[in-house]
């Protein structure tokens, strides 16, 4: 049996004629066209001396192009390696002595910088999109698609590495079959689907969350090159389906034209890949009459949980472990598994898993436990009902005069105060206390915040030792590109607040 991602949405293809993508500016290409377009890019890439295993790093803007490009490496039997559009050279550089792809394809204005990487890291071929495009529009429009076993790697993703060196997670194609068939049918997905796409495709929510789910559903996306709240509002009515970040539902509900009737043919508005708070849940049911529904993943692991389709959408929790997923809390020292209700490490295990850091045996080692469950390094709970919440990372954890203070349970409780849009809470070096609890807040236009007031009134809903010592206001938080906050980021900025 050929295991190959692209042999199963290849075997799923019912009609070549149905629509595959639109573009925003209407630009169509059906199931027909992504079979001969990723054929063409697949025999380019074999021109090029592209074999199976072979991995192939890819920095370039969003276009449909570059999913044929990504479906062609499937095809391949290579490995894809998307990088986000942001990395600069230097850190490019590491990306390609680590991964040693064959190939780079990079944007035109790279193109010496990447060849000078290819001179030291020994990339045969660098290519920019454009060059590609014209060597696969001459190429054969059939192409067999490589063999693969359900191990075989499918792709690499460098996790962000705001901890830490970035490690390749190894992705095979089992787990991104095994979990685009889970969410297909978590998330009630049918071929008259429209996924609304703003989101980047370098990382695992844009590409293999959006895209894989979307072809195993024979539905369309409606593909747009960034996001941007008035594009959105223009084409949503288009659409059945969003997944987007918290920030893309912050910047629609700050839009007085975002109303329910541009979302009246949506059915599902999902989000992940950083906390959604409980206001903005609301919010959004509000003026839309819609729940989003918020899921939990990570790159090393897919998507591990899902709030239902149909039961409550309970704002705050990511819900349940997806079908197949076993999910466990954990102490993070001990490693004992802890009852219900109890704070600790979350560990998944299931065919989402991915193989582990690549070149890294000793770090993946040091990730697993010895019965095969991942680390992921989040705090959580599991509510009486079954219900998932996150607390933050387990470096983001606070340890204040000995006790331990999730960022998570601070940080809501900042952000239901009227006054406050968004907060992100930090531990900050503290003579006495060995860490303090630090509130960073962005306040609504035209408020004023005063710090004494406000930590008497936190007062009142938190324990002394987890009221912030401090509440900093800033104009807006650092966040990547993904929507995460980037604490290190604050905790480098505040790292003296109390010397
Ligand atoms: P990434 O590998 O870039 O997708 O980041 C994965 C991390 O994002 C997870 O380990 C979590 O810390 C965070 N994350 C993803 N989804 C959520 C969510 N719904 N709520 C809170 N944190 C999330």
């Amino acid at each position: 049996m050929n295991a190959n991602l692209f042999n199963v949405i290849e075997k799923n293809i019912e009609n070549i004629d149905k629509k595959f993508i639109e573009t925003d500016q209407g630009k169509i290409y059906s199931y027909g066209d992504m079979l001969t377009l990723s054929a063409q890019y697949a025999n380019a890439l074999v021109s090029l001396g592209v074999k199976a295993d072979d991995r192939i790093a890819v920095q370039v803007d969003k276009s449909p192009e570059v999913l044929f490009l990504y479906l062609a490496c499937l095809r391949v039997g290579a490995i894809y390696l998307p990088l986000n559009t942001d990395y600069t050279l230097s850190e490019v550089t590491y990306f390609l002595k680590d991964a040693e792809p064959i190939l780079a394809v990079c944007q035109p204005n790279q193109i010496s910088g990447f060849e000078n990487i290819a001179r030291t890291t020994g990339v045969k071929h660098i290519q920019t999109m454009d060059n590609l495009r014209d060597r696969a529009a001459q190429s054969k429009i059939l192409f067999n698609t490589v063999p693969r076993k359900p191990h075989d790697l499918a792709a690499i993703l460098y996790t962000s590495g705001t901890t830490g060196r970035s490690k390749g997670a190894m992705l095979t194609h089992d787990n991104l079959i095994s979990n685009a068939r889970v969410l297909v049918d978590y998330w009630h997905f049918t071929s008259q689907d429209c996924l609304l796409h703003a989101l980047p495709i370098y990382h695992t929510h844009g590409l293999f969350v959006a895209t894989n789910t979307v072809l195993l559903s024979r539905s369309s996306l409606l593909f747009m090159p960034k996001f941007s709240v008035s594009e959105l509002e223009r084409l949503m009515a288009q659409a059945t389906v969003m997944m987007g970040v918290p920030t893309h539902y912050h910047r629609l509900l700050a839009s007085a034209e975002f109303n329910r009737s541009l979302a009246k043919n949506m059915r599902l508005f999902i989000s992940g890949s950083a906390p959604l708070s409980p206001e903005t849940h609301k919010e959004f049911f509000d003026r839309t009459g819609q729940a989003i529904l918020e899921r939990y993943g990570m790159t090393e692991t897919n998507m591990n949980t899902s709030n239902p389709y149909d039961g409550e959408r309970r704002p705050g929790t990511v819900g349940f472990p997806l079908p197949g997923i076993e999910l466990r809390i954990a102490d993070p020292k001990t490693a004992r598994i802890l009852p219900q209700g109890e704070i600790g490490v979350i560990e998944v295990k299931g065919p989402n898993v991915f193989k582990g850091y690549w070149r890294m045996p000793e770090k993946t080692a040091t990730e697993f436990r010895a019965d095969g469950f991942f680390i992921t390094g989040d705090l959580g709970s599991i509510d009486k009902q079954g219900y998932v919440s996150i607390s933050g990372r387990d470096k983001d954890l606070i340890i204040t005069g000995g006790l331990n203070v999730y960022p998570a349970e601070i940080e809501a409780t900042v952000d239901a105060l009227p006054i406050v849009t968004e907060s992100a809470v930090i531990g900050v070096p503290h003579a006495d206390f060995g860490e303090a609890v630090v509130a960073i807040v962005v306040i609504k236009k035209g408020e004023i915040l005063d710090e004494a007031i406000t930590r008497q009134t936190l007062s009142q809903t938190l324990a002394t030792f987890k009221v912030p010592k401090r509440i900093i206001v800033m104009d807006a938080l650092p966040r990547n590109s993904m929507g995460k906050i980037q604490k290190n980021l604050l905790r480098d900025q505040y790292g003296t607040l109390f010397n």
